[in-house]
């Protein structure tokens, strides 16, 4: 497990919390990507060393769509890089952690990404993330 390579964060109305987040950070989203497959369109920032993702639902079954429900905005989850995906879901699966998908699939940003399930991670939702070479 490596550093935290980006924060996620459940939002209500992306583009207004690019120009939120652009006054906060002085530097305005490198990237913005939907990911039809999980229902959320995306913005990333750099800072530093980490990342910033927003995230806001296109579909009210999405999982964002839901947390904000449930939630209101706020911190979604927190992304860990990883050198090999599939090497460290086995790591973890033998220390007890349960995975919210038995597989990892594609996520924005270029990543192979799988989450972790929250009730064995402090109530936290856990993404681990891969660059796709
Ligand atoms: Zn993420």
């Amino acid at each position: 497990m490596q550093k935290v390579e980006h924060i996620g964060i459940a939002v209500k109305d992306i583009t207004t919390s690019n120009l939120l987040f652009e006054k906060l950070l002085g530097t305005a989203p490198y990237k913005s990507e939907e990911v039809i497959s999980e229902g959320v369109l995306t913005s990333f920032f750099k800072n530093e060393s980490t990342k910033i993702e927003l995230l806001e639902a296109t579909d009210p079954e999405s999982h964002i769509a839901k947390f904000i429900d449930k939630n209101g905005e706020g911190i979604h989850h927190i992304a860990f890089e990883v050198d090999n995906i599939e090497t460290e879901i086995i790591r973890l699966k033998k220390e007890g952690f349960i995975f919210i998908d038995e597989l990892p699939k594609k996520g924005a940003d270029n990543k192979l990404i799988v989450f972790l399930h929250p009730k064995n991670t402090n109530g936290i939702l856990i993404e681990l993330c891969q660059e796709i070479k």
